[in-house]
């Protein structure tokens, strides 16, 4: 398979550069073709807006500097501006406009795929069928109550990985796990004995 040169990722601009064409594998390739601009450029200097091109290739530029689409797709999903309207192209000559945290994720993760010369239909996070976005996944901490008074126990929490889609779902949170003090004494003896 081809890789794109490292420098055609780093210093380009989807703008300027045309990511789509799988030909144009180096920055020398970009400079001879010259400014290919966007076709949604004058419409998005005159309506500055978020465009999922230009975070995806953010997310690409992290890749090639030694992370990965999972590392910067969750570090990405953080991000406060995910419910705003965005651009979005699967050929940089027709866009659309979007939102959805969900939606947003996943034309992020697509378009950085263009610019690493991915399979864009393969997706390092979940699909959600609902609203054609992705899935997030998250850790929550039930908490384990163990008292033989309501609300009062050990303080113990159990870590419980859950995915969820950002724009169907309320993102999950740790549930209260009641459980019977004595189960619990018996479970740490076994522990403590070595069973
Ligand atoms: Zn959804």
């Amino acid at each position: 398979m081809d890789t794109r040169e490292r420098r055609l990722i780093v210093e380009g601009s989807p703008c300027d550069t045309n990511y789509f064409d799988k030909s144009l594998l180096t920055f020398a390739d970009a400079q001879e073709r010259g400014r290919q601009m966007c076709a949604n450029y004058e419409e998005c200097q005159r309506k500055p807006m978020d465009c999922a091109l230009r975070y995806g290739l953010e997310v690409a530029k992290y890749v090639t500097k030694g992370s990965t689409l999972e590392a910067e797709l969750a570090e990405f999903s953080q991000a406060p501006f995910l419910d705003n309207l965005f651009w979005d192209s699967e050929n940089r000559m027709e866009f659309i406009k979007l939102n959805g945290k969900a939606r947003f994720l996943k034309a992020v993760e697509r378009f950085a795929r263009s610019v690493l010369l991915m399979d864009e239909n393969v997706h390092v996070l979940p699909h959600c069928n609902s609203c054609d976005g992705v899935k997030l996944t998250t850790t929550v901490y039930d908490s384990i109550h163990d008292g033989l008074q309501e609300l009062s126990g050990s303080g113990k929490t159990k870590p419980r990985v859950v995915q969820y889609c950002p724009e169907c779902e309320q993102e999950p949170r740790g549930q209260i796990i009641p459980v019977n003090p004595l189960d619990e004494i018996v479970e740490d003896m076994k522990i403590f004995s070595g069973e």
